[in-house]
């Protein structure tokens, strides 16, 4: 599965509709200072749910949304869309019937995110686990912005693990084994309360 097609509307600077074309193979942004590039980057990492204000450089979740300069008025949504290439049938199970996926997020001021895949509603976490079965999660070692590559040397061992872990496609696994202990938790606690209603009973 390839990057194929990014389209930005309202997000940070690239307020008006924009597509950009990622070819296959490496890709460098390069420009003059404060043009866009790492917004380019936090687009990527904003569409496959990422939520983390440090890694989006903003306070609020509304951030992301063009926040209007002198000569342009804010904008009140922001939507991206990432296009991957699914020619080669290599994406995770259930989304194998198209040639492209398209994954898509908006946000409108003061109401949240929504998702789609392939213009079908989705939640947070199905678009969190497709990139993470693909081992191309927001926070995947492919995406390399600025002092990254000296982050990670001086990362702690646990931190690196973490790199390795998503970059072997395993960091899903490791979410549904999270959600799988919470509901275990959940019913051993109903378990419990159950036994106390039956006890009182008996
Ligand atoms: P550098 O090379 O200096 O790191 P860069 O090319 O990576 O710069 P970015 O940091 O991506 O540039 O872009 C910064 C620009 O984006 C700034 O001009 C900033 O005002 C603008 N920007 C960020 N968030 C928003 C927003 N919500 N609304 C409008 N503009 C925004």
């Amino acid at each position: 599965m390839d990057f194929s097609r990014l389209r930005l509307s309202g997000f940070k600077s690239f307020v008006e509709p924009t597509e950009l074309h990622i070819e296959p193979g490496l890709t460098g942004v390069v420009g003059p200072n404060g043009c866009g590039k790492s917004n380019l980057l936090e687009a990527i990492r904003w569409v496959m749910g990422e939520n983390r204000a440090k890694s989006l450089r903003g306070s609020g979740m509304d951030d992301v949304i063009f926040a209007g300069t002198g000569k342009r008025p804010a904008r009140n949504l922001a939507e991206v869309t990432l296009v991957l290439d699914n020619f080669e049938r290599d994406a995770p199970a259930g989304y194998n019937d198209h040639d492209t996926i398209e994954v898509t997020r908006r946000i409108e001021r003061e109401s949240g995110s929504s998702y789609r895949i392939n213009g079908k509603d989705v939640r947070q976490k199905d678009v969190q686990l497709l990139f993470a079965d693909a081992a191309t999660g927001a926070h995947s070692p492919s995406l390399v912005s600025q002092g990254r590559i000296g982050a990670l040397i001086n990362a702690k061992p646990q931190e690196r693990r973490l790199v390795l872990e998503e970059a072997a496609g395993i960091s899903g696994l490791h979410q549904r084994r999270k959600e799988a202990e919470s509901r275990l938790r959940g019913a051993e606690g109903n378990l419990t309360r159950l036994q106390d209603v039956v006890g009182q009973m008996e």
